[in-house]
């Protein structure tokens, strides 16, 4: 994949129930270079949710040709047994079309992009306000069964410690002056070269 300065991209690292997705939409309604870099998985989809749209939704097999095509800029396990990763097409083709990719990853996968360009990449940390807040949206959210639901709650403790590797956090316990933030932290990366 070619990289050049110009070739800006946004890591979000946001757990599940953070509200990153309703972050995302902002973003992209704010300012129209952006676009939602649609990764690969192998979860199956959730009600609503649309396969090209919010995620490539693809067989293990799949998956693990991507890996050894090499094909992905970082992948990670980031379920017991469910695969996410970020193809170095998706991202190429957004470029391509003179945009700016957002990548809604785990802390792993935006640490590993992070080490990739390190001159291009605007990161933001996403927090849940607490723990039993993140809990809670979870479970107004009607998405999880209680093992997933389990499952996310304890991976976004652990993904707490790494806040400090972000270039900047918000913590999101109002939605309205998350986003605010979000926005000004954008625009002026926009803005450098
Ligand atoms: P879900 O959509 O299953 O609720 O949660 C997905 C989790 O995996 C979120 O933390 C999300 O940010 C992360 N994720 C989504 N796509 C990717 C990806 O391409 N790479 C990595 N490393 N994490 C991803």
């Amino acid at each position: 994949m070619s990289s050049h300065t110009s070739q800006k991209l946004i890591i979000l690292a946001a757990p599940s129930g953070s509200g990153k997705t309703t972050l995302t939409n902002r973003l992209m309604q704010t300012f129209p270079q952006l676009a939602f870099s649609v990764s690969a998985c192998t979860r199956p989809p959730r009600a609503g949710e649309v396969d090209g749209k919010d995620y490539h939704f693809i067989s293990l097999e799949a998956f693990r040709e991507g890996i050894a095509n090499d094909d992905f800029v970082e992948w990670e396990m980031v379920y017991q047994g469910k695969y996410y990763g970020t193809r170095k097409s998706e991202l190429q083709r957004l470029w391509d079309l003179g945009k700016i990719p957002i990548l809604d990853i785990d802390v792993k996968g935006a640490v590993n992009v992070m080490r990739q360009f390190p001159e291009n990449a605007l990161t933001v940390f996403i927090q849940a306000p607490s723990i039993d807040a993140l809990r809670e949206r979870l479970q107004n959210r009607g998405t999880e069964t209680e093992e997933s639901l389990a499952e996310r709650v304890n991976k976004a403790e652990e993904e707490l410690d790494y806040a400090s590797h972000f270039q900047h956090t918000i913590v999101n316990d109002h939605l309205e002056e998350a986003a605010a933030k979000l926005i000004g932290i954008v625009r002026d990366f926009l803005q450098e070269n």
